[in-house]
């Protein structure tokens, strides 16, 4: 049996639905374009989290009143002090973003989730991670928890030169910042993967990502239980969902 099939290894674990009352503990201006809001309440003691691919929903009320839920990525966890850390990429308009443009310490909300994880082997012989400010928290994310001797191509559109950051990670990592949304669907269009099987993770805006799907499986006839593709916004289109799970 010469096929050692990673997919056979990414778990999908399903969690019980629950509903985390909170409230605004710390707020991080990180760069110009992102905050990072840190929340914390007694609820948060049952809170997992196993994947960097996971989101939660953050349900909030504006100053009108309205309820608004949004996808964002736990990007780090304390179980000691049950504080969660969201990463916010800074955009013009959108509920969320207003929101938290405006948080203050003590403001409440609800954070409901994770729902499920998908668990992603780390021992892949290469990782390619890709996408934009919306999928940075999730690729600073995994990139903290891949360990020594792991191989990590990294590419993100960030549309501001001061958001780029360090990122700490143990991983042998090759990183790459473009400017425009093009520029990351023609870098991932010139792409020469190394030898052995990879895994790819993109996430980002769903046009961009509907091009990177294909790049992927078209063009590149990546397997696709190696390709992790998700439209986690879409330009012109409030509160989006994506259809269909790949
Ligand atoms: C699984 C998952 C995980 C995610 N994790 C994160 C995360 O950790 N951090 C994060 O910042 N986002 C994350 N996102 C994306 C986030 O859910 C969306 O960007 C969401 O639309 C933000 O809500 P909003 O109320 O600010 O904007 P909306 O009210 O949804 O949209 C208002 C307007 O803003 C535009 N817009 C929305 N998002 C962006 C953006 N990122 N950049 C530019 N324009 C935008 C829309 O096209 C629309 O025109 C994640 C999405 C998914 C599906």
């Amino acid at each position: 049996m010469n096929q050692p099939s990673f997919a056979r290894r990414i778990q999908r674990v399903r969690h019980e639905l629950l509903r985390h009352e909170v409230r605004v503990r710390d707020i991080q201006a990180i760069s110009p374009g992102f905050l990072a809001i840190t929340f914390t309440g007694e609820s948060l003691s049952a809170f997992v989290s196993l994947s960097f691919d996971d989101h939660v929903k953050l349900i909030l009320t504006d100053s009108a009143g309205l309820t608004h839920r949004r996808d964002f990525t736990p990007l780090r966890f304390k179980p000691e002090s049950n504080e969660l850390t969201l990463e916010f990429a800074l955009h013009e308009a959108g509920a969320a973003c207003q929101w938290a443009r405006q948080a203050k310490v003590g403001d409440p909300a609800v954070i409901g989730g994770p729902r499920g994880s998908m668990v992603i082997p780390t021992d892949y012989a290469w990782h390619l991670l890709a996408g934009d400010a919306s999928a940075l928290p999730a690729i600073q994310r995994r990139l903290e928890e891949f360990p020594e001797g792991t191989h990590a191509q990294v590419l993100l559109h960030l549309p501001l030169s001061q958001d780029e950051r360090n990122f700490r990670s143990k991983a042998d990592l090759q990183l790459q910042w473009l400017a425009t949304s093009e520029g990351l669907v023609n870098a991932i269009r010139q792409l020469q993967f190394p030898p052995g099987e990879g895994f790819v993770w993109c996430a980002g805006e769903a046009t961009s990502m509907a091009q990177i799907r294909d790049i992927l499986l078209l063009d590149k006839q990546l397997a696709r239980d190696t390709v992790r593709v998700s439209a986690y916004w879409k330009s012109g289109a409030a509160d989006f969902h994506e259809a269909k799970e790949q």
